[in-house]
């Protein structure tokens, strides 16, 4: 089988609550996604996506993986999509970093090696464990009391891990976590994500005054070394997320014991390829993991389930359901979550099928 078409198209995915905002003011109204087509000479089509954050988030932007496609798609003309590592190692040859460009290609092949042998995505990469997988909800950056309503809120929807975007104003952040820790129930999980935004001493600051709570500490400052300062003076569970975006800042945050909990998003790490050799890392290596991307509808959720589904249950600290925030649905056939909880389909491939009426002509084609 050789590819014989690569196309991206792009969407816009409005929110639900209007906006979404987190640490350094930082916020999204519209994201900008895209969506990857891979075409082969044998008929079978597989699809991905890729959704930044923002374009000031990672270092990703949404037009980026398009220019990036572009750059890329001529190279794989001709390549077998269901040889996931040659193709993997020859994007890499091809073009370097650039990791979140390739995702989109490496998940559409994988939906694409699915069909192929008649198994879902989550059977390949080793699953499925058990039923579902629990969710987190984030809970966009506001007031205290806003954001402790929004907690009960998606409590009573089923969610039972709430992930508060603080790394603002550390006393206001200190409000907002005694505010949301006031509101939880036997049973909720409360991570605090900073998102980079604290310097080390407001991040001290802020873990010394929440100290009586059960409460995670994710990624609360910009580099890797103030983290891992954070994290040698608190005794809270502590989640890097920004900070691991290859195999090898994995492997040294493990060495120095920097972590409980990993956040692996898919395109941060350049696709399912490299997100399944992170998340059988960490696994052999006792680190619970969060499933999820930087952002994305219902083609990046499917890819996020199935990788999470596949993942033992132990280690799954919790996954996301971006598709459910937004407001516009471009696939049939993406999870939904039930009672905070989501499941991969059991379709071959990712079984999901792209609502092309809704995504329009492609804004890029190779050839
Ligand atoms: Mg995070």
């Amino acid at each position: 089988m050789k590819i014989s078409r690569i196309a991206a198209y792009r969407v816009d995915l409005p929110l639900h609550e209007g906006s979404y905002n987190w640490s350094g003011g930082k916020s999204v109204s519209v994201f900008d996604s895209t969506v990857v087509r891979v075409e082969t000479d044998e008929g079978l089509v597989g699809h991905g996506e890729v959704c930044p954050l923002g374009p000031a988030y990672l270092p990703s932007y949404a037009a980026g993986v398009r220019t990036g496609i572009a750059e890329l798609a001529p190279h794989l003309i001709g390549q077998d999509p269901t040889a996931l590592g040659p193709l993997n190692r020859l994007m890499e040859a091809r073009l370097k970093g650039h990791s979140y460009v390739k995702s989109g290609i490496d998940i559409a092949c994988w939906d694409i090696l699915g069909q192929a042998a008649g198994l879902p995505v989550c059977t390949l990469l080793g699953g499925p464990h058990g039923d579902s997988v629990d969710l987190y909800r984030a809970i966009s950056q506001e007031a205290p009391d806003r954001m402790a309503a929004k907690v009960a809120g998606y409590r009573a929807e089923g969610y039972h891990r709430f992930q508060l975007k603080v790394g603002g104003d550390p006393d206001t952040d200190i409000a907002r976590i005694h505010a949301v820790a006031a509101e939880l129930k036997p049973g909720d999980v409360l991570i605090a994500d900073a998102n980079t935004g604290w310097l080390p001493h407001q991040a001290m600051r802020v873990v010394r005054a929440v100290r009586n709570l059960d409460v995670y500490i994710e990624q609360p400052c910009l580099s890797y070394e103030e983290c891992l300062t954070i994290r040698r003076h608190t005794d809270h569970p502590f989640v890097l997320d920004e900070s691991v975006d290859s195999i090898h800042t994995l492997l040294r945050a493990q060495a120095d014991q920097a972590m409980d909990v990993v956040n692996i998003k898919i395109s941060k790490l350049g696709g399912l390829t490299a997100a399944r050799q992170v998340r059988d890392l960490c696994v052999a290596m006792g680190v619970a993991m969060t499933i999820e991307d930087s952002w994305g509808g219902d083609i990046a959720t499917a890819a996020i389930a199935h990788l999470a589904h596949s993942t033992p249950a132990p280690f799954r600290f919790t996954a996301t359901d971006f598709n459910s925030y937004v407001t516009v649905s471009i696939a049939e056939g993406a999870p939904r979550r039930e009672n905070g909880r989501m499941a991969a389909s059991t379709a071959p491939g990712l079984g999901v099928r792209p609502r092309f009426e809704l995504l329009g002509e492609p804004v890029v084609e190779v050839p």
